[in-house]
C-alpha cells in the first residue's frame, strides 16, 4: 500500500490546467447566443462585468454603484451584487476568475468560457456550431460559367 502511495504523485501528477467539459462549452455557447453583448462591460485591467441570469439593474449602472458604493440598504446592496458577474483575466490562462458559484467553486464557467468564445479565442463546439450539410460538398464552379 505505501509502495503504490509514494508512485501515485508520479503516476497522476497535479492538474496543472482546467479541463473544460463539452457540457459546460454546450452550456457557455448557449448563454453567448442569449446575451446581450453590448451589455459586457470592461471594468479595468482585465476584469470584466457580465449581467447575471436574473439582473436587478443594468451593468452600466452596476459600473455606478461600483465607484460610488452608495447603496442605501442592505437589500438594495444583495440586489447590485447579484445583478452581475464578475469576471477577471488577470491570471491569462485558466483558472479563470468569476463570481457566479460555479466559478468560485469550479474555476470554470459558461461565464468565464462564453467570453473566451466571444472574443474567438475558443472554438464552439462542433455540434453547436454551423456544421457542413449531409452528403459532399458542393463542387466550386470556375468563376464567370454558367450553370
Ligand atoms: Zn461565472
Amino acid at each position: 500500500m505505501l509502495y503504490d502511495w509514494s508512485l501515485a504523485s508520479a503516476n497522476t501528477p497535479f492538474a496543472i490546467q482546467i479541463e473544460f467539459t463539452n457540457d459546460l462549452a454546450t452550456r457557455a455557447y448557449q448563454w453567448l447566443q442569449k446575451l446581450d453583448r453590448t451589455k459586457v462591460l470592461h471594468l479595468g485591467a482585465a476584469s470584466y462585468v457580465v449581467p447575471s441570469s436574473e439582473p436587478k439593474m443594468d451593468t452600466s449602472l452596476w459600473v455606478q454603484y461600483y465607484h460610488s458604493m452608495s447603496w442605501n440598504s442592505y437589500g438594495e446592496f444583495i440586489d447590485w451584487l447579484n445583478s452581475v458577474r464578475l469576471v477577471d483575466f488577470s491570471s491569462l490562462t485558466p483558472p479563470l476568475f468569476c463570481s457566479c458559484k460555479y466559478g468560485l467553486k469550479e474555476y470554470s464557467c459558461i461565464h468565464s468560457l462564453g467570453l473566451i468564445m466571444m472574443w474567438d479565442h475558443r472554438k464552439v463546439p462542433q455540434a453547436l456550431g454551423i456544421r457542413r450539410g449531409k452528403g459532399r460538398p458542393k463542387k466550386v464552379k470556375l468563376a464567370l460559367t454558367k450553370d
